[in-house]
C-alpha cells in the first residue's frame, strides 16, 4: 500500500534496524522501545488489522509467531521470558494500520497489559 508506512520499510524506503526476514515477514527494532527489546514483526503484505486476516489464512499468523521465536532466540531473551502483544483498532492502541506483532522482553513486564 502506497501510504503505509510499514510497507515503506518493506520496500526499502524507509530505513529499519532489521533483525530477521525471510519470504513473508519482516523483523526490526521499534523506534520507540518500550522494553529493552522491543521488535515489531510484520507480513511483507499489506494486511490492515488481525481482523483483516481470513479465519482460514492462519498461514500469516503462524509466519509471525514463527518469527517471534527467532527473534527471541536471537534477541537471547527466550529463556527469561518475553510477551507477544498484537494491537487492535482504536481502543486496542494500534496506531499503525498494517498488521504487526510487538515482541517485548529484556525486564521483567509489569502485570497489567495496559
Ligand atoms: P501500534 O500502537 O501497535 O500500532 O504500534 C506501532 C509501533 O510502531 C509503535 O510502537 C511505534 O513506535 C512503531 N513504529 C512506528 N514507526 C516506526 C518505524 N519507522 N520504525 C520502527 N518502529 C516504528
Ligand atoms: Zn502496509
Amino acid at each position: 500500500m502506497e501510504s503505509c508506512i510499514f510497507c515503506k520499510i518493506v520496500r526499502g524506503e524507509i530505513p529499519c534496524s532489521k533483525v530477521y526476514e525471510d519470504d513473508r515477514v519482516l523483523a526490526f527494532d521499534d523506534i520507540h522501545p518500550m522494553a529493552p527489546v522491543h521488535v515489531i514483526v510484520i507480513p511483507k503484505e499489506h494486511v490492515p488489522t488481525l481482523l483483516d486476516v481470513d479465519a482460514g489464512g492462519t498461514d500469516i499468523l503462524a509466519s509471525l509467531f514463527g518469527a517471534a521465536q527467532i527473534v527471541a532466540k536471537k534477541k537471547g531473551i527466550d529463556q527469561a521470558g518475553f510477551r507477544t502483544v498484537i494491537n487492535c483498532n482504536e481502543e486496542g492502541g494500534q496506531v499503525v494500520f498494517h498488521l504487526h506483532m510487538h515482541i517485548l522482553g529484556g525486564k521483567r513486564l509489569a502485570d497489567e497489559l495496559g
